[in-house]
């Protein structure tokens, strides 16, 4: 009897979607965003199997974006699922966004069967050849039982280093396949990266470089954010009294209502800045490149990064920190541990900041008094700011919309924005609300979008329904991509930049169940909110703003 189990044991096959989806929850995927349909249904279904959460998405393009607001979250990569053809096609947005953000992702695409490559099989396409300028990896399955060392280099290549995208082209009868259990050899199981630290001489240098500084300048980024560097950061803040500067998505490494925040004085300070210390962030465009007019011409860059390539690009750097964000922001705290030293309490450059952020603050809070219907941007970001929970996620996109609301919305922890990011890409917000509620279902999520940025995937408001997630979208309407335009005349082509004025958004949700609000009156948005958030249901609040709403005056205009 025994030997007869024994055989039975032996005999036992497996498939190449029972494999893919066993070998991804072994290396630590326990989330897949994606759309089945041929050749992947299989990997979908065993993926549950095997205890992977499968999330149904809309568009593939939606479903990428979840994938990679998922890794940043959870610290790992985690997987998206689309068809062959059309829908890696539609992916490649999000490998894309997830490559420009240093983002963890991997990308599984259903094939054709190997034996019909060439001869226009059903939705062909060379997705080894179309993925390959957006991701660090891009490999065929060929065979059943590489399965495990394939997964195995996507999640691992995906994770390890400066995070990014991967993809793996799985054909039909790789899927299908049936290899015996005995045949079976499951890769190693990946570690969390290897921690890398700075040399020792570089963060002497570093600190040397600061004492020197008139006008030093904390710049903390996405990099902190994403090597969970907090503690640290917080730490070496309160012990050198530096002022500092988040960026869009560091916002909460470092809390926005700290004391030596210059968020509101953010242009004055980078202008005026001797000295730069910039922590997990690029000097790319969001950063003006690090050059004049923005920056002091002569400004001296201290760069801590993972990637040693990033380090001199537009302005040469000083001193280079290459490792880890958390374990050099430790080796920085020790240094100074042992032979302290802040910045004084006192100088023309705090006085400076200060001043410039009472100006500010005075001309931000006369546009947020103005009761005037329709509102102006200011005004409905005031009662946002103070509806939104203290540890709610805010998703954000659209262009005065998020740009506006980066300055008006608070982050007091880590992780918590998620936005169009280096790659300005709109239409993110859906897929990212979506992996914030999913993922993170302890913290409210609030989507904060322009009308414009709506639409690309205001059709995920169904899955938002079906998996009857209580995210709160906020549409503020201008009624166009940048602005819209109030009784533009009949026999006049309609403005390329124009959109609905009078569409209304919050119909939407309602369509699938959710719950849907309409704003014009300012006195109503608060309560709305409120009703909204507290409701625990999906829901859209759609907020009329004035056409031609504007933000407080520039010194620059966005692109210097
Ligand atoms: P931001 O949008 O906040 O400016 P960027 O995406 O431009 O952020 O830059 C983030 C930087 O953080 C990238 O250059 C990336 O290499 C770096 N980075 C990624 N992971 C780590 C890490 N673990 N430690 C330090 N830096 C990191
Ligand atoms: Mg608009």
């Amino acid at each position: 009897m025994a030997s007869f189990n024994e055989e039975i044991i032996n005999m036992a096959t497996t498939n190449g979607a029972t494999l893919i989806a066993r070998s991804l929850k072994q290396q630590g995927v326990d989330y897949m965003f994606g759309i089945v349909g041929f050749p992947v249904v299989p990997i979908a279904i065993a993926a549950q199997n095997e205890g992977i959460t499968f999330i149904g998405m809309r568009n593939e393009q939606a479903a990428s974006y979840a994938t990679q607001a998922a890794g940043y979250l959870l610290g790992r990569p985690q997987a998206c699922l689309v068809v062959s053809g059309p829908g890696v096609i539609h992916a490649l947005s999000g490998l894309a966004n997830a490559q420009q953000n240093n983002w963890p992702m991997v990308l599984l695409g259903g094939a054709n069967r190997l034996d019909q490559n060439g001869m226009g099989a059903f939705q062909e396409e060379r997705q080894v050849l179309a993925t390959t300028p957006f991701t660090k990896y891009s490999h065929v399955v060929e065979r059943v039982d590489r399965i495990p060392f394939y997964v195995e280099q996507a999640v691992r290549t995906a994770w390890y280093g400066r995070p990014g995208a991967t993809y793996l082209d799985l054909p039909d009868d790789v899927i299908l396949g049936e290899i015996d259990e005995g045949q079976v050899h499951m890769a190693a199981t990946i570690p969390p990266p290897p921690v890398s630290q700075a040399s020792d001489v570089d963060v002497q240098s570093a600190l040397a470089a600061l004492r020197t500084a008139e006008r030093p300048l904390v710049i903390v980024g996405k990099g902190m954010a994403w090597s969970r560097a907090e503690a640290e950061v917080r730490a070496f803040i309160d012990t050198t009294g530096l002022p500092f500067l988040n960026s869009p998505m560091g916002k909460g490494v470092m809390s926005d209502d700290h004391p030596l925040t210059v968020g509101a004085a953010r242009s004055h300070a980078l202008k005026e800045a001797d000295l730069i210390m910039v922590l997990g962030a690029r000097l790319n465009w969001i950063m003006h490149f690090g050059k004049a007019p923005r920056f002091n011409p002569g400004v001296r860059v201290i760069q801590l990064d993972i990637s040693a390539e990033q380090l001199s690009t537009n302005v040469p750097t000083e001193v280079g920190l290459v490792g880890d964000g958390k374990a050099v922001m430790a080796q920085l705290n020790k240094a100074l541990a042992a032979d302290a030293w802040s910045y004084p309490a006192d100088t023309p450059w705090r006085q400076s900041i200060a001043a410039k952020i009472e100006s500010n603050r005075v001309s931000m809070e006369t546009m947020a008094a103005d009761d005037t219907a329709p509102m102006n941007y200011y005004r409905a970001f005031r009662d946002i700011k103070e509806a939104i929970p203290r540890n709610a996620i805010i998703v954000s996109e659209g262009a005065n919309t998020m740009d506006i609301g980066r300055t008006q919305l608070n982050n007091a922890e880590p992780r918590t924005r998620l936005d169009a990011g280096s790659y300005g890409t709109m239409g993110v917000g859906f897929g990212f609300a979506v992996a914030a509620a999913v993922v993170q279902h302890e913290r409210p999520v609030v989507s904060v979008s322009g009308d414009s940025a709506f639409g690309f995937s205001g059709m995920e408001l169904e899955t938002i329904c079906r998996y009857d997630l209580p995210i709160t979208t906020i549409v503020l309407n201008n009624g166009g991509i940048g602005g819209g335009f109030e009784n533009w005349p009949a026999d006049r082509p309609l403005p390329p930049s124009s959109l609905s004025r009078t569409a209304r958004y919050e119909k939407v949700i309602e369509a699938f169940g959710g719950q849907g609000y309409y704003v014009e009156d300012p006195a109503d948005l608060r309560p709305t909110l409120d009703k909204a958030l507290s409701s625990g249901k999906p829901s859209v609040v759609h907020v009329l703003i004035a056409a031609r709403a504007d933000r407080k005056p520039q010194e620059f205009s966005w692109k210097t």
